[in-house]
């Protein structure tokens, strides 16, 4: 593990936190207090206590979000409490706890009471960047894991302790956290932590442990970056390049500043990928050979991708974050919330996050042409994209997106993927019917201007309007096509006119159309997807089939693009596979391997027009 000498460094800046309560003079009638304790990390116990004032002689009812904004799935963060129990501030009171859903606790008291206090333990062992996780290496939390809401009091200013674990072996453990500060203690210390209501408490996440550290400030914002987990990571220059991207993504969206700190929580682990946006930081999980070596002058694709992701969370802050869809300003936590605009909020900032690198110069044009080469592959090529139009794929995320199956490439596009061709594709518009006078750039400022800084949601009809302002003309059969319909975008002729050439790599290799599932130490050739219309579908064979022979010869995950080399498209084959416990022969006609990725070159020798379309979108920095 490499530990930085930044190590020792303290936060510089102390943030003064007011109240939005109208009576400053009297926060604590009105503030819920929480407190969480890492009490019990040998098994994975937070303990959690929420106070508030003055309960209601009625009852109060308590709930634990069912999801986390950012992630469109019911999760049933409440399946993890244990050892639930209230009381008041007078022991004579008696005060009974009735559970009256899934996620929801009544309590009520006998006699009006000063406080009431609820108490539970959290089992937190999900390390990923969506729930909480503590064990005698670290703890992490999200809010929505681990506090209660206190219903019909959510606009209450909140007050929060994180109590420091008790074991001996955890004396070193530190907090990072974009909540702000009680000036009663110490920036990264543990003790007390303010936010201004629900929403604001569990936005920030929470993590502690010896996590190394460095601070930069870009843009006119203090930015931290806490490290956890086992590392061999060049912590200047990940510093040096991360400040490169908020600076340049601070910059394009102008004034005002969303916010005076934000926070990178990354956790470094053999395995594994993700990001969660929030209002002042990002929690990110990544593989530890994701992160700069030292003595890496390149960047390899694996850190490529990792500064994706930080861009792509860090363009959350404006886009998602403060500039949502309609249907996120008054956010359902115990049911599903959805939306038909994911295509704007993940989609256009997949098509920023790897342009933010070439903009701030972390990458050339080529290395950009292949990182959107890739996303517009997955837009392109899927079949489902002929099933699904964007829109009803945002709106169901929650279904689809985030409960795939051995079906969804056949019937679902991905809001990612297609939103950065739909975000591509009305840039270029722009660009082209505004004769280079403005660009999405311009829409996304627009946006920010008119709804972020406002707080007014965003519906579709906002997005045509704006645009078409900046296009100069009407973009209603445009944005059809492109949002409601399934019909591919004409992506490559418009691309042409700024220079690039797309083109679909050819295999004269025969395919079965079908995808493995990953390798298994059984090393057995398991189908994970059966392609609509694909050779194998046609034959009956289907997904979770496990392929055996091929005209009698044994099929391995290792060899079988080998042993189909050897034939040609249309050569008929004898396929033996276990559907179960069951032998089953096929006979397969073998079709044509169809394209799962496209190639974005430069055009040789371009018209002076298109030369200047592809300098001023590509090239000026
Ligand atoms: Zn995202």
């Amino acid at each position: 593990m490499f530990r930085a000498a930044m190590l020792a460094c303290h936060h510089k800046f102390i943030i003064k936190f007011t109240f939005p309560d109208p009576m400053p003079t009297q926060p604590d009638t009105t503030a819920i207090r929480y407190r969480i304790e890492p009490s019990t990390p040998e098994a994975h116990l937070f303990s959690i206590e929420c106070t508030i004032p003055q309960p209601s002689p009625d009852g109060e009812t308590f709930a634990l979000p069912a999801w986390i904004p950012g992630s469109y799935l019911i999760r049933d963060f409440a399946r993890h409490i244990e050892s639930f129990f209230a009381h008041t501030d007078n022991a004579k009171h008696s005060v009974t706890v009735e559970k009256l859903n899934k996620d929801t606790w009544q309590v009520k008291t006998s006699k009006t009471a000063r406080t009431l206090t609820v108490r539970y333990n959290v089992y937190a062992n999900d390390l990923s960047v969506r729930g909480a996780h503590l064990d005698t290496t670290h703890g992490f939390f999200n809010g929505s894991s681990v506090f209660l809401r206190v219903i019909g009091r959510e606009d209450s200013p909140c007050k929060l302790e994180i109590a420091p674990p008790k074991s001996e072996n955890c004396r070193n453990w530190r907090v990072a956290t974009s909540l702000p500060v009680a000036p009663s203690t110490q920036p990264l210390n543990f003790g007390h932590y303010t936010a201004s209501d629900y929403n604001d408490l569990i936005d920030h996440p929470v993590e502690m442990g010896e996590f190394d550290l460095f601070e930069f400030k870009a843009g006119g914002i203090d930015h931290r970056f806490a490290l956890t987990g086992r590392h061999h990571a060049d912590l200047p220059r990940l510093k040096r390049d991360l400040k490169k991207i908020c600076a340049w993504q601070t910059t394009f969206w102008g004034k005002p500043l969303p916010t005076k700190n934000y926070t990178f929580l990354t956790t470094a682990l053999g395995d594994g990928y993700g990001g969660l946006e929030h209002r002042a930081s990002t929690a990110l999980i990544c593989r530890r050979d994701d992160l700069p070596k030292r003595g890496d002058k390149n960047i390899s694709k694996q850190y490529l991708q990792f500064l994706g992701l930080a861009s792509h969370e860090y363009f959350h802050t404006w886009l998602v974050k403060r500039i949502k869809p309609a249907e996120f300003i008054d956010l359902d936590l115990q049911h599903e919330n959805p939306t038909e605009l994911l295509w704007l909020f993940e989609g256009f900032t997949s098509y920023y996050d790897d342009l933010s690198l070439l903009r701030c110069g972390l990458i050339d044009v080529e290395t950009y042409l292949s990182c959107l080469g890739k996303t517009l592959g997955r837009a392109l090529t899927t079949p489902g994209r002929l099933q699904q139009s964007v829109a009803a794929a945002s709106f169901d995320a929650w279904i689809k997106l985030y409960k795939p199956d051995e079906n969804t490439t056949n019937t679902s596009v991905s809001y990612y993927a297609k939103g950065a061709l739909v975000a591509l594709a009305l840039d270029l518009h722009i660009r082209e019917s505004s004769a280079g006078k403005h660009s999405l750039d311009d829409l996304m400022r627009r946006l920010w201007q008119e709804h972020g800084i406002t707080g007014k949601g965003v519906h579709e009809a906002d997005v045509h309007r704006l645009a078409e302002a900046l296009a100069g003309k009407s973009l209603a059969k445009f944005f059809h096509q492109a949002l409601h319909e399934t019909k591919d975008l004409p992506i490559r002729k418009l691309l042409a006119k700024f220079g690039i050439k797309l083109t679909f790599p050819e295999s004269d290799a025969p395919s079965l159309g079908i995808e493995l599932s990953p390798a298994n130490g059984l090393n057995e050739a398991k189908i994970a997807v059966v392609q609509n219309g694909g050779a194998a579908q046609l034959a009956g064979i289907s997904a979770h089939d496990v392929l055996l022979a091929i005209n009698g010869l044994r099929v391995t995950p290792s060899n079988l693009d080998s042993l189909l080399a050897t034939y040609a498209v249309g050569d008929k084959i004898a396929l033996h596979v276990f559907r179960r416990d069951e032998l089953m022969r096929f006979s397969v006609q073998l079709q044509a391997t169809a394209p799962t990725t496209c190639l974005l070159s430069l055009a040789s020798q371009p018209a002076t027009s298109v030369k200047k379309r592809h300098n001023a979108w590509l090239r000026n920095n």
